[in-house]
């Protein structure tokens, strides 16, 4: 019997028992799986979940490496519930990780600047940037001038006397500082709209408003993602959910000591017009917190950047019940004490996630077992810079090419007790 399916008339006061008839009967009782059976199934090469920075990246290298791809996204584009949001990002050949970091630095430095003439819009604003520490910490500063040399670039020392005149500030005499000339603003909102662009015009499908609730690899070797609008199957799939990925990767059996926190962005307005800042990132003594950055005057009229780098663990879903007065208090103070030309009470406060993991660097593998999933996370506040060569590595990995740079300290093995994934 040929049932003409019409959900619409049913509603919530409809029961089994006070149906009309037989066929408003099987409607009722069909009600709850409704979703199902009207979903969408959806086929290609390689499905990329989570449209952030590594997300829109990756997807896009697929996309230019000709495999039908389609980028799913939980939250309508663009959206500022993530990390990737929000109008700047310091882009740096300084670099206080691991000295495998410096070359996948180096490329997407590359990367950016020739995404930045594709996409016809200014991504990269090159500028000076000012690197600071005490006498404390003056390990953390050379290890940073030396990445700096190690790409190609020469650090500039300066006196603190030096800085505090040229730009109104108060660093104490013991400060170490110098300038990486190869630094950078990337503007981040655009960035993130211009890789979707360039990927969508490369053939891309970026389908948002399709949250991933789970991810099986079927008996024919084919991944299946599912969520309540449908199932897309594919050859392959990767996963770039920044803050959401730990659950996820869970139900993979994947466990990666993973800690989201709320980070707050803070605009301090200029006392006086005339006074300039630097980009700047000052890793303070050596002790927890004491870690701030700043950029000047170019995103709000008026107003700077200066923010912690640090932030309170939060469930990504109920992010704004947990708000860090503490921390804004040490802001304050350090405004107030280092930055005399900035009015030590933040104009504007925004709100952004960081997933952080315990030695601070990003994870980048596979699934042990299935070997079509792939995954990326984990980028400790730090990883926006560097997506262009994180998402050629994703490419490189579902097309079976071995990686251009050292992946093994990134490796997920160095958190879980599962032998090291052979890359
Ligand atoms: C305040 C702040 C300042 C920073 N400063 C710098 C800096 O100066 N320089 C720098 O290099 N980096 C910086 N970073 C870090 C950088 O921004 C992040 O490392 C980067 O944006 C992380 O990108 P992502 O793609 O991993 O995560 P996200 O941008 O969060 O993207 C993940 C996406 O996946 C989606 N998603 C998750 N789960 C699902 C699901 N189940 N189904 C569908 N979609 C899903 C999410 O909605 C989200 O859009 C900063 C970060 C913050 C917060």
């Amino acid at each position: 019997m040929a049932i003409n399916v019409n959900f619409d008339k049913i509603n919530d006061n409809h029961t089994v028992a006070n149906c009309r008839d037989e066929t408003e009967a099987v409607l009722v009782f069909c009600a709850p799986i409704r979703g199902r059976i009207m979903s969408e199934v959806l086929r290609c090469d390689v499905v990329v979940v989570g449209a952030g920075v590594h997300g829109s990246s990756a997807a896009l290298h697929l996309a230019r490496a000709g495999k039908d791809t389609i980028l799913l996204e939980q939250f309508p584009v663009p959206h500022s519930r993530g990390s990737s949001h929000g109008q700047s990002r310091i882009i740096r050949l300084a670099n206080y990780g691991i000295p495998q970091l410096t070359p996948i630095m180096n490329e997407s430095f590359h990367q950016w600047r020739r995404i930045q003439e594709q996409a016809g819009q200014t991504l990269l604003r090159p500028s000076p940037l000012l690197l600071m520490a005490r006498s404390g910490n003056r390990s953390s500063i050379e290890r940073m001038a030396r990445s700096v040399e190690q790409g190609g670039h020469t650090p500039e020392w300066v006196k603190p006397s030096d800085i505090n005149a040229k730009y109104k500030m108060n660093l104490p005499p013991s400060s170490l500082a110098f300038f990486d000339h190869s630094a950078g603003v990337l503007m981040a909102d655009k960035c993130l709209s211009s890789l979707q662009k360039l990927f969508k015009a490369s053939g891309g499908r970026l389908v948002d408003e399709w949250e991933v609730k789970d991810v099986g690899v079927g008996d024919d070797g084919v991944c299946e993602v599912r969520g309540p609008k449908g199932v897309v199957r594919a050859h392959a799939v990767v996963l770039c959910p920044g803050p959401w990925a730990g659950p996820l990767l869970n139900s993979l059996g994947i466990h990666i000591p993973l800690r989201v926190e709320r980070v707050s962005v803070f605009y301090w307005r200029l006392k006086d017009q005339s006074t300039s800042t630097p980009i700047f990132m000052d890793r303070g003594e050596r002790k927890a917190g004491d870690n701030y950055y700043g950029i000047p005057e170019i995103e709000y009229p008026g107003m700077v950047k200066v923010c912690c780098h640090a932030g309170l663990e939060v469930d990504p879903n109920n992010r704004d019940q947990r708000v860090n007065n503490a921390l804004r208090d040490q802001v304050k103070l350090y405004v107030r004490e280092t930055f005399p030309g900035l009015v030590p009470e933040p104009s504007v406060e925004e709100a952004c996630l960081y997933t952080v993991t315990p030695d601070s660097e990003f994870v980048l593998d596979r699934h042990p077992s299935h070997r079509n999933i792939f995954y990326a996370c984990g980028f400790s506040g730090s990883g926006f810079k560097i997506a262009p060569a994180v998402g050629e590595e994703l490419c490189r990995l579902v097309l079976g090419l071995s990686p251009r740079h050292d992946l093994k300290p990134f490796s997920a093995a160095r958190f879980t007790a599962a032998p090291p994934s052979k890359m």
